[in-house]
């Protein structure tokens, strides 16, 4: 083994160094409890009252991306026009 391997990586919410990653996000083992996911009990759940609550959770984070890219812009904005030299 050598040391060449990545860096350890803070987790995006609290910058402690993890290297658990879910879904392409670093997270610590105590922010990862803290997000609240659901169990797969419960998930089987929905989805036996609901057929269509993966189709669902996929439109809602579509929407999400939409919103996080409009507001990412929108703040990148501002950055952009007051970071010229004074
Ligand atoms: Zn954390």
């Amino acid at each position: 083994m050598t040391s060449m391997t990545n860096p350890p990586t803070k987790c995006f919410n609290c910058s402690q160094k993890t290297d658990n990653t879910l879904y392409g996000f670093y997270v610590c083992k105590p922010c990862e409890e803290k997000i609240g996911l659901m169990s797969k009990e419960t998930i089987q759940q929905h989805v036996d009252k609901n057929k269509d609550f993966k189709k669902e959770a996929q439109a809602k984070l579509a929407v999400l991306e939409k919103d996080y890219a409009r507001k990412k812009i929108k703040l990148l904005h501002i950055i952009h026009q007051t970071s010229s030299p004074q």
